[in-house]
């Protein structure tokens, strides 16, 4: 029978705003197997980062519920780790202390909590600069850092919201393949949101391709690239293929999202 580390099960949320309600998401399941990396795209504001939120913990379902090794999510949780899009570290701690910040909080002894900081330090390559400062590092570093304190945790689970959203075009392919050797070495669990049509082929095992909001799943495409993946695999002819089908997919979310179909002379896509 296939593991399930992660299970969705028809969560619905509806938030209740000054500026009245809006439904963020709608009924929407799926499960993710241990070690699986998903990744998630839809437009703007269909909910993603509302999913996201709901297996962290941090924002509770309005209906429906989300199982972790078939325990109830109730709330935040050192099982999952989270990487934003927007630099989240402390400016006024260098950036081992960041790394061992999560730690603290846990009550790990210095000596170990020293050592973890240094091994997450390696793997994310920034060995050297345990002593900088965040002011001191580019975009591309913050977040490998941001990702390092992330796993010093040890996370079952690593959630990513948009992590790469505010990088050029060259320091995000790299924080890509860097993010995939990490995911090989460490086998955790990653979903990862992004709006970026070739990240998410690149980086996942399934695309979870969110309909415009009220958000739920459009469909599922299956990556069925091997690994281990470097950048020239965005140009297989498979690879092709698949970014093409969720190009389609895409466009004609975007175009009910922005309401233009009318404009553009193109058929409302009924039933979803
Ligand atoms: P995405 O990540 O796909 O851009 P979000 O999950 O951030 O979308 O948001 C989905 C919808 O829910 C948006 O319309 C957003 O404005 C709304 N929303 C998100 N969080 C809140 C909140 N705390 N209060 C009110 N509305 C919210």
């Amino acid at each position: 029978m296939k593991q399930i580390k992660l299970s969705i099960e028809e969560v619905c949320k509806v938030f209740n705003g000054s500026q009245g309600t809006v439904e963020a998401l709608q009924s929407t399941s799926f499960k993710v197997s241990p070690g699986e990396f998903v990744t998630i795209l839809g437009p703007s504001g269909c909910g993603k980062s509302t999913i996201l939120r709901v297996v962290a913990g941090l924002v509770n379902p309005s209906s429906g519920e989300v199982l972790m090794d078939g325990q109830k999510i109730i709330g935040p949780g050192p099982d999952r780790g989270m990487v934003f899009q927007s630099y989240t570290l402390f400016p006024w701690l260098t950036v081992q202390e960041n790394i061992e910040f999560g730690l603290n909080l846990s009550g790990v002894p210095a000596k170990q909590k020293k050592d973890t900081a240094r091994q997450y330090l390696q793997l994310i390559g920034l060995t050297g600069f345990e002593n900088n400062y965040p002011v001191n590092l580019s975009g591309g570093m913050k977040q490998r850092v941001a990702i390092a304190r992330a796993l010093a945790n040890n996370p079952e689970v690593l959630l990513m919201d948009e992590p790469f959203g505010a990088l050029d075009a060259q320091t995000r392919t790299i924080m890509q393949e860097l993010l995939l050797k990490v995911w090989e070495a460490t086998k955790k669990t990653i979903l990862f949101v992004t709006h970026d049509v070739e990240e998410a082929i690149f980086l996942g095992d399934n695309i979870y391709i969110m309909t415009a909001r009220p958000g739920k799943i459009k469909e599922v495409i299956s990556v069925d690239i091997p690994r281990p993946r470097s950048y020239e695999v965005k140009e297989l002819p498979e690879f092709l293929a698949i970014k093409h089908r969720v190009l389609q997919l895409i466009r004609e979310e975007s175009i009910k999202a922005a309401e233009v179909s009318d404009i553009l002379g193109l058929p409302v896509v009924a039933g979803h």
